[in-house]
């Protein structure tokens, strides 16, 4: 049994008990237990109710249509499924142009992305027909809809950008990148999988064509995500698999009726709950800033961002090492950076990108908040900082 205290919401959540109890009731109840796909009987039909009901529960939950939502594998899935899902679509359809001129494609993401839309981004760089850009963000880690418009160009065929920030907190204004790109051609997808539970979402509001979600992040299970898609998106959508016509074709493989039906669950109890979680966590976070605030050493990246959730706070410690820090913090489960760098230990790209030095983004831990996390909580991460850094730094 880890004795630490979890302190890592953004890189996972645990499942909310009243979600497992949906889950496991569906891997055994009659109700559910069929393939989806099976046409022929009473079985599958219970089980494609079961997976209808929950697109139904999920799509209300984040202000979607039921006919918007793909369910996927998570969100790298999704993020895949949109990048490569609109080229292909898009070749595909100047496969069938008669004309011996073929068009580029242009792509426009940041430097900041999470690498299933980075690495997604650079991989359909290399493609003869495809340019990307690459937008820098401020120190906040802040992309702008006037840098957006600026590097639109005539072959510009999709936007991508991630809402909240996995490792900053900050929160790119969606809504008014969403308005520039309104009544033009140019698809705007939107990786949306730090944002259930920590902003209080609405798909058709926002005005958005693609989102990605993942359940994981939102005390739901791992292994499965949506990829919402409006109607104009998803006819400019191919899959990446090929298989059954699962997911209108877009997605295809026997659909995981309890993950799906977990996921759903999970966000409607973000949505029940988001004024009081919000609420919870915005506390924490004054509690803790005003903790940093006895530490000289501590800096808070983006602690000026004009949008930010406060469920996650990355701060660098001037002149210690985060590895030094995570060693002695025992008593602590946070991250350096973002969990997905921790395996290689490289320093993020996300703090580069935002001009920090290399050698403050080596002294960053990232402290993400949720749910289950106490006023106590907080005030023993404090001691324990107070006590650590005094013993580091003298
Ligand atoms: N995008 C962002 C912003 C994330 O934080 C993550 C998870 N670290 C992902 C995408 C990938 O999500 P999943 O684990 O569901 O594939």
């Amino acid at each position: 049994m880890p004795s630490a205290l979890y302190l890592d919401y953004a890189a996972t959540t645990p499942v909310d008990p009243l979600v497992v109890d949906r889950m496991t009731q569906a891997l055994t109840s009659e109700q559910t237990y069929g393939n989806a796909e099976s046409k022929t009987h009473q079985y599958g039909w219970l089980a494609e109710q079961a997976v209808e009901n929950a697109r139904m529960d999920l799509a209300e939950a984040v202000g979607a249509e039921a006919s918007d939502v793909i369910w996927t594998s998570g969100a790298t899935e999704s993020n895949n499924l949109a990048i490569h899902g609109v080229l292909a679509a898009l070749r595909k359809a100047e496969s069938l142009k008669t004309t011996g001129h073929k068009s580029n494609f242009h792509i426009i993401t940041s430097m900041i992305e999470h690498k299933s839309v980075l690495k997604t981004s650079l991989a359909v760089g290399q493609c003869e027909d495809v340019d990307v850009t690459f937008l820098k963000p401020d120190s906040n880690g802040e992309i702008f809809a006037d840098q957006v418009q600026s590097a639109i160009t005539p072959q510009t065929c999709l936007v991508s950008l991630m809402q909240v920030n996995n490792e900053l907190g900050t929160i790119n204004p969606i809504a008014e990148i969403a308005d520039l790109l309104m009544g033009s051609s140019i698809l705007f997808h939107v990786d949306a999988a730090q944002s259930l539970t920590k902003i209080s979402l609405n798909f058709k509001a926002l005005g958005v064509d693609l989102m990605s979600l993942s359940a994981h992040k939102a005390y739901g299970p791992k292994g499965v995500g949506v990829l919402l898609a409006n109607s104009g998106a998803r006819n400019r959508l191919s899959p990446l698999l090929f298989g059954g016509d699962h997911e209108w074709g877009l997605r295809p493989g026997t659909v995981p009726t309890h993950q799906i039906i977990g996921m759903a669950w999970a966000a409607v109890l973000a949505r029940q709950r988001f004024e009081q979680d919000y609420a919870h966590i915005l506390r924490l976070q004054q509690q803790f800033c005003e903790g940093l605030d006895r530490l000289h050493q501590a800096v808070w990246h983006a602690g000026q961002a004009k949008n930010r959730i406060p469920h996650i706070i990355s701060v660098g410690f001037k002149g210690l090492r985060s590895e030094s820090l995570l060693k002695a913090l025992t008593g602590l489960a946070v991250a350096t950076g973002s969990a997905c760098n921790t395996v290689k230990m490289q320093p993020s790209h996300v703090l580069k990108a935002c001009g920090i030095s290399a050698e403050l983004a080596d002294s960053t831990l990232r402290f993400s908040f949720g749910r289950l996390t106490q006023t106590e909580d907080v005030a023993r991460v404090v001691e324990q900082l107070e006590q650590v850094i005094q013993r580091l730094a003298g």
